[in-house]
């Protein structure tokens, strides 16, 4: 504590150790109720964070938990049309309701909320982060087990508004082998532990090919090193997803929830829930 505190940390610069940190996150709507979220963030676009995100959402539905996802991803919504819904979501005097896909699972985002999807968004950065938090706080999620957060990418002020005003579970990072020597993992390995967040799992996308005549593994961007990057940060878990054209045009048709998909994530979505449960 400073010599003379005054105990008004507004008017005072001190660094000290009684200096209280502002609680910066956002209540959700009163009518929510939403027991775990979980981020998934990727160092730029295009990785297939958006493709994880949905496959941990199936993943989770399948398993009987009641499942939402919140594309976060403003300027490139992509969650809509992976599940296939394409109608506007609905608001009454009490708030916005998410639109519900084929299998039950909740949808927000802003392709849901524009006239027409096709419609870019050309916003700055504080009027994304204002719009994301009002998807926590003025839209009503129903008894949800599992919310999934379709993070805008990069590890910019954006993200980090919504690290700080959503309560988050855990963090799981996407990323193609090219990019995990990079810097995307310790990046988001110090904004999660600045915010005291785990990094529960790294989902190495496009991670290899199978040939189709021989069935032989191809490492297309040569020899996997998520295991080792994990290891390196102290990440629980690795998935891997190989690059799969089904999944492609599943993406595509809006597919991504029908039996016949192939869903990689399964398996780690059950550890995570695992370990999210041996936490409780
Ligand atoms: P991001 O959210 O990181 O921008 P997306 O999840 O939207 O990336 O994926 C980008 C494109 O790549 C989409 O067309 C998607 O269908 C495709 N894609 C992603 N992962 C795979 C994969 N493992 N195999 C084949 N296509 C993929």
């Amino acid at each position: 504590m400073a010599e003379n505190c005054s105990h008004d940390c507004g008017s005072c610069s001190a660094d000290c150790s009684s200096r209280e940190k502002p609680d910066l996150k956002k209540k959700p709507h009163e009518m929510s109720d939403i027991r775990r979220v979980i981020a998934v963030v990727s160092g730029k676009g295009g990785v297939g964070k958006s493709m994880t995100c949905a496959s941990l959402a199936v993943a989770s539905q399948a398993k009987g938990y009641v499942t939402a996802v919140m594309d976060a991803d403003i300027t490139g919504p992509s969650i809509p049309k992976m599940f296939g819904v394409h109608e506007r979501a609905k608001g009454d005097q009490f708030g916005i309701y998410p639109v519900v896909s084929k299998t039950g699972v909740q949808l927000m985002s802003m392709n849901l909320l524009l006239e027409n999807e096709d419609d870019p968004v050309i916003w700055r950065g504080s009027l994304i982060s204002g719009t994301v938090q009002q998807f926590w706080t003025d839209v009503i999620w129903t008894g949800v087990d599992y919310m999934f957060v379709d993070m805008p990418p990069g590890t910019g002020d954006v993200p980090l508004t919504l690290f700080q005003s959503i309560p988050l579970d855990g963090i799981i990072v996407v990323t193609t082998p090219q990019d995990l020597v990079g810097m995307i993992v310790s990046k988001a390995v110090k904004m999660a532990s600045m915010m005291n967040i785990p990094i529960l799992g790294i989902v190495e996308n496009m991670s290899y090919l199978t040939c189709p005549d021989c069935g032989k593994k191809i490492n297309v961007f040569g020899e996997s090193v998520a295991e080792a990057v994990a290891l390196e940060h102290g990440i629980p878990f690795v998935a891997k997803i190989p690059i799969d054209q089904s999944l492609t045009a599943a993406a595509d048709r809006g597919t991504i929830e029908a039996e016949e998909t192939n869903n990689y994530l399964v398996d780690f979505f059950d550890k995570i829930d695992g370990l999210l449960n041996e936490k409780k």
